[in-house]
């Protein structure tokens, strides 16, 4: 199989792996994908239209009809910006929710390729190097002890003017881990031929480094 120009950095939640993938991408003058966000757009329309997450039927036709894009890091449905609502506690949950879906999994699975295939890309999950590009030429999987990811993800959440306790967060992160880790289709795991960074004692430019010196 050919290789393609494509680096995929996986990981569980708050690993670290946006802050690097979007750096990774400038540097390499390379497009940044960011397929979390497909999954959270996903949640937030259904949610916008009543939709039951365990029907079927309706997320599919929702898919048939979603148009969904990108407008540089900004993530849009049937054309509008829609960014800024995608990052909330229900959100996380609903996205961890839909992707356990095959047609949603199908459906976003044949846009993310679609957008891979000129290559150039940096794409970031948790299925990007052992689902949708197995023959990308770069893998990596980013993690971190979810102690730290939780504090991190305290810190970015506080940034934002919310408040949330870290067993709260901690919870969390514990939850949506074991979901996307056993659920059937396109499960979190780190594909045999990635490279592994545990980022618990790294700085994002130590890890940035790592990558760069692999590739
Ligand atoms: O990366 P982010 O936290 O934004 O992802 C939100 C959710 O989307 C994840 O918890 C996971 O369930 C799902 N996801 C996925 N496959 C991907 C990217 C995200 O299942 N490639």
């Amino acid at each position: 199989m050919e290789r393609l120009n494509i680096v995929t950095i996986d990981g569980p939640a708050g690993a670290g792996k946006s802050t690097v993938s979007r750096d990774l991408a400038r540097r390499l003058g390379f497009t940044y994908l960011d397929t979390g966000a497909m999954y959270r757009a996903v949640a937030w329309a259904a949610r916008r239209n009543g939709i039951d997450i365990e029907d079927k039927k309706a997320l599919s036709e929702l898919c048939n009809d979603l148009r969904l894009g990108f407008s540089g890091d900004r993530i849009l449905v049937n054309g509008q910006d829609i960014s800024s609502f995608i990052r909330t506690p229900e959100m996380d949950r609903l996205s961890s929710a839909v992707s356990k879906v095959d047609v949603v999994r199908k459906y976003l699975t044949e846009m993310q390729r679609d957008l891979g295939r000129e290559g150039h890309l940096v794409a970031e999950g948790r299925d990007m190097g052992t689902v949708v590009f197995p023959q990308a030429a770069h893998k990596f999987f980013l993690t971190a002890s979810a102690e730290e990811r939780a504090k991190r993800r305290k810190m970015q959440i506080e940034y934002r003017g919310e408040e949330i306790t870290y067993e709260e967060i901690l919870t969390q992160i514990e939850a949506r881990d074991l979901a996307d880790s056993t659920r059937s289709i396109a499960p979190l795991q780190a594909a045999p031929d990635c490279t592994v960074i545990n980022s618990s004692d790294l700085t994002v430019e130590d890890v940035i480094a790592k990558i760069v010196s692999e590739i």
